[in-house]
């Protein structure tokens, strides 16, 4: 008899596992709680404006392409990825920028102008870079630590790259000029990661940009979602949106199905969570002695900030202003600790600012542009606030800080607004706390001490996403997607196809 598997969550993770699932033979159906399919990488229209709600940055397109080779498909007849250069612009409040991308001559050139002793030290911290790459991204990003003796297998690597260092005092030690120090250091942000405080091994995320790009998705992220969730239908996957699951049901040690929102339940040999860790346990399953537990150990964790997004198009384009761009502020250790450890909202911002129009025009009407800006903030359990009350005050604040800084002209030439507040993390996303990434990138919440891909006592029940090794990020999350399904085909006593190769593509032969 065929195997069953439910997936709650269509998010990078739950995608990623569910067409590897299917593609094994396994009948998989997602449930999906919103409307659209992607969770963080939802997608807002609005007057003509089409924006994607959360990654932008797509990094590590063989994972992807990983997913479609799979079953013999080809990527591009599902979505056409787009080579972004730069792959960011930096830009400081005294009006230095530094345009970040896999032009070495280029790269070099910007850090000598900054400061020529740091170009020795600049290559000296690659190598180190592509070493825990090679390490941690290539070796571990897809092994499932279910057991404490892979921790201590793994242990020799973790202090051969000083893993118990932050990112930010690895990159000082190689490099001196406080600008170049933030430029290699912020990316932990991206997964949520206060760079003083998140282990050195993230520091691989500058190689793996290095080698394999950065891409955009013609159509934006979403499109990227919609052609995974159109392979996994091609395969003959069943896919339900606007369905939340109510509850899993438990007997003898077992999963044996979900809750559905019309009280009816489904049986599945195997359960997988995409959603938020703690809801999966304190809301799905607290009714059981496992779910009750374990929320209250989730609970403990330390989570990731939030974030507040404005999305916004304007009736004028921007030709000078490049896809991805950081603006950096006034503080940037005094500031993390404001919304890492304090709590507060700060004066002043760090921004990020995506321009997706700079790359797919149509992703506006003619002669507009689209932009979302986003600022980390705390988390709600650090800043419980009011955020109907504070949005609009904040992103005035955050939209002036932008004219004077970049667009000029932007509250005139606005068309469209909406905002995406801590609040809406938690109600929308089942967010705990409101935590735009999950559990915060530290090194005792990695690999074997984060939520493991198989729950250790109900056996059929699965997580993937970035609650759970290796973390937050798409190609974390769908690294974490190819770590599940290698467990459960094994639980199941299923091959894996082709022997599931590792990264590296003719996509990349062919584009890089
Ligand atoms: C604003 C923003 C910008 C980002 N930028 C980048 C970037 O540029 N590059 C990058 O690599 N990463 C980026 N990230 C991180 C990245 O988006 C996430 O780590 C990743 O997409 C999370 O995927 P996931 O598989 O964990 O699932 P999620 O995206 O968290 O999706 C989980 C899904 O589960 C669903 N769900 C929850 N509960 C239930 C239930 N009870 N029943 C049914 N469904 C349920 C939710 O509705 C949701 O759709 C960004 C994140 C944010 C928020």
């Amino acid at each position: 008899m065929q195997r069953t598997a439910a997936v709650i969550g269509s998010g990078f993770g739950g995608l990623a596992l569910a067409i590897r699932l299917q593609t094994a033979g396994i009948q998989t159906t997602i449930y999906e709680a919103r409307e659209k399919p992607g969770g963080r990488a939802y997608v807002f229209e609005d007057e003509g404006f089409t924006f994607d709600a959360g990654p932008t940055v797509v990094t590590d397109p063989s994972c992807l392409e990983e997913l479609f080779t799979l079953s013999g498909r080809d990527i591009k007849d599902y979505v056409d990825l787009m080579p972004v250069s730069p792959f960011y612009r930096l830009m400081w409040e005294d009006g230095t920028f530094f345009d970040y991308s896999n032009d070495d001559e280029a790269l070099l050139k910007q850090i000598a102008a900054l400061n020529p002793d740091d170009v020795e030290g600049y290559r000296r911290f690659m190598e180190f870079s592509e070493a825990v790459f090679r390490e941690g991204y290539q070796k571990l990003g897809h092994e499932a630590f279910l057991d404490f003796r892979s921790m201590l297998e793994a242990a020799p690597s973790l202090l051969r790259y000083q893993a118990f260092r932050s990112v930010f005092s690895i990159v000082s030690r190689y490099i001196a000029d406080p600008r170049l120090r933030e430029a290699f250091s912020f990316h932990t942000l991206l997964v949520g990661g206060n760079p003083f405080n998140t282990s050195s091994i993230y520091a691989l995320i500058h190689a793996l940009e290095k080698l394999w790009g950065v891409w955009f998705p013609k159509g934006g992220t979403h499109a990227l979602v919609q052609g995974m969730l159109k392979l996994f239908q091609d395969l003959g996957g069943e896919y339900h949106g606007a369905t939340p699951v109510k509850a899993l049901e438990a007997s003898a040690g077992h999963i044996i199905g979900v809750t559905l929102p019309d009280g009816s339940t489904r049986r599945f040999d195997a359960v997988v969570s995409n959603g938020d860790v703690v809801h999966t346990y304190k809301d799905l399953l607290g009714h059981h002695p496992r779910g009750r537990k374990m929320a209250a150990t989730m609970q403990r964790k330390s989570f990731s900030p939030s974030l507040f997004v404005i999305y916004f198009g304007l009736k004028r384009q921007h030709p000078a202003i490049p896809h991805h761009s950081i603006l950096f502020g006034p503080r940037y250790r005094e500031l993390l600790k404001d919304i890492y450890s304090h709590g507060t909202l700060a004066d002043d911002f760090s921004l990020y600012l995506h321009h997706p129009t700079a790359s797919d025009p149509d992703l506006a009407p003619e002669g507009c542009s689209g932009f979302y800006v986003l600022s980390p903030v705390p988390h709600l359990g650090k800043f419980p606030a009011d955020w109907n009350a504070i949005a609009p005050i904040y992103a005035d604040r955050i939209l002036s800080y932008l004219e004077e800084r970049l667009i000029p002209g932007l509250k005139e030439d606005l068309v469209t607004m909406r905002t995406f507040t801590p609040a809406n993390f938690r109600t929308e996303l089942n967010a705990h706390l409101g935590s735009a990434f999950s559990l915060e990138p530290l090194l005792w919440q990695s690999a074997y001490f984060r939520t493991h891909n198989r729950d250790d006592v109900l056996k059929n029940l699965y997580f993937v996403g970035a609650g759970t090794h290796p973390g937050a990020g798409i190609p974390g999350v769908v690294g974490s997607a190819k770590a599940t399904a290698r467990l459960m085909l094994k639980d199941f006593g299923v091959e894996d196809p082709a022997g599931w190769p590792s990264n590296g593509g003719p996509l990349l032969e062919t584009a890089l």
